[in-house]
């Protein structure tokens, strides 16, 4: 009898995490964290020895727990394709770092880094390799470069877990492959699973907008952005709309442009990220920030909710500029700076308390599936069971594809282990 149960992401987003028990080995699929919560929240712990951490992709609320696991000498080998053992190590890296400054401690170290680095096998998309009798395929999500679906065939039943996914394609992804074998039990994200995103184009359109009208009023364009598989799309956006440069990019997004960028091989289009960063310059320190901001630019900069890293020296700056703008590109998390900022219009963080004159506005470009694609995903699989996961309103959403005849569950946070 194969067993599942759930570690974290139940009813919400943060802390992803499920095991899979097939009798004779036990699968972790995914362990993350919940970052905006000081300290960060852990899934549950995991019993007994783990056979295989199959890790969907490098985004910390799905790989940030990871090291805990190793730190407790579990020394499970960790599936996923290279560039996300590389994002990750940069990522746990930087929360190592966050945690030193916020005087937080973290469950792990920089030995648990390494130890961890060492258990991964770099495993490509479509490669099946067997565990002890669970045949494994990592299949392409579209969400970010190297994020997977993981799909495990037990022999009794096969279950494919979404992590994050994107089915149509962005500048940057192609969409998640959706050639996949039967499906008997799907756990998905359900991010998105009461609302449509908005027309991809007009966001576009609008960001295009907003940074020609900045720089023909003398201005400077910050845009907000995710380290990884954001401000890379972001820059495609912008090359696509024939922005006037200098554009800069600043912070953490520095070095996941050069790893993404050196596996080109995932991207819709491998050149393409190449080409735009031979005319973009990075920000090496603030010398060259002070520099920068004396004239018409735009900066590209982390991090995303405005909660850390350069943007929050740049808002000290430029905030009562009326001439230039402000342009969020992700969803902003309650109780982060830049929601605040979005509801009240000013910048609160870290002693800051500024009414901010820039011109503001919030756009979607989102990496998850909106409505429509997560019910016409489903229906196309036609699963015997499915489970709701990482999302605010997982309960009503199983409960709209029970009336739509689906064996559908949206766990909850109580130690329920669930018989396939
Ligand atoms: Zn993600
Ligand atoms: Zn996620």
């Amino acid at each position: 009898m194969v067993q599942i149960s759930f570690n974290g992401a139940m009813a919400s987003v943060g802390c992803s995490s499920v095991l899979v028990d097939t009798g004779v080995e036990k699968i972790v699929l995914d362990y993350g964290t919940k970052i905006q919560e000081i300290p960060p929240l852990f899934p549950i712990p995991v019993q007994g020895k783990i056979d295989a951490i199959l890790l969907s992709h490098s985004h910390l609320d799905h790989s940030g727990g990871v090291p805990v696991l190793e730190a407790k000498k579990n020394g499970a080998r960790v599936y996923t394709p290279n560039v996300t053992k590389q994002l990750a190590e940069l990522l746990w890296l930087d929360s190592i770092k966050i945690s030193h400054e916020e005087k937080v401690d973290l469950p792990f170290n920089k030995d648990d880094v390494r130890r961890t680095l060492n258990n991964f096998v770099p495993t490509d998309f479509r490669k099946s390799f067997t565990l002890k009798k669970t045949k494994v395929t990592l299949f392409d999500a579209g969400h970010i470069p190297g994020s997977t679906m993981p799909f495990l065939d037990t022999g009794e039943k096969t279950i494919l877990y979404t992590g994050d996914y994107k089915i149509s394609p962005t500048r940057l992804m192609k969409g998640a492959d959706t050639n996949l074998p039967d499906v008997d039990t799907l756990i998905t994200e359900s991010t998105y699973c009461d609302r449509e995103h908005p027309d991809r184009k007009s966001q576009e359109k609008e960001l295009a907008r907003t940074v020609h009208s900045t720089l023909a009023n003398d201005g400077i364009a910050l845009i907000s952005g995710f380290a990884v598989g954001r401000i890379d799309e972001l820059l495609l956006v912008l090359n696509q709309y024939g922005i006037d440069y200098p554009v800069y990019v600043d912070g953490m997004a520095k070095k996941a442009l050069t790893i993404i960028n050196q596996n080109h091989h995932l991207l819709k289009e491998p050149k393409s990220l190449n080409r735009v960063l031979e005319k973009v310059e990075y920000v090496k320190d603030q010398g060259m920030r002070k520099r920068i901001i004396k004239n018409p630019c735009v900066i590209l900069t982390t991090s995303g909710m405005l909660s850390g890293g350069p943007i929050m020296w740049y808002m000290s700056k430029l905030h009562d500029r009326q001439n230039c703008s402000l342009t969020l590109t992700g969803f902003q998390v309650e109780g982060t700076p830049g929601k605040t900022l979005l509801e009240t219009g000013r910048y609160i963080n870290d002693g800051i308390d500024v009414e901010v004159k820039m011109s503001i506005r919030r756009l979607d470009f989102s990496s998850h599936l909106g409505r429509t694609d997560l019910f016409g995903f489903i229906n196309r699989l036609d699963p015997e069971k499915i489970f709701c996961v990482h999302g605010d309103h997982t309960e009503d959403f199983a409960r709209e594809l029970k009336e739509k005849g689906y064996d559908a569950t949206a766990p909850l946070a109580n130690n329920r282990i669930f018989n396939l």
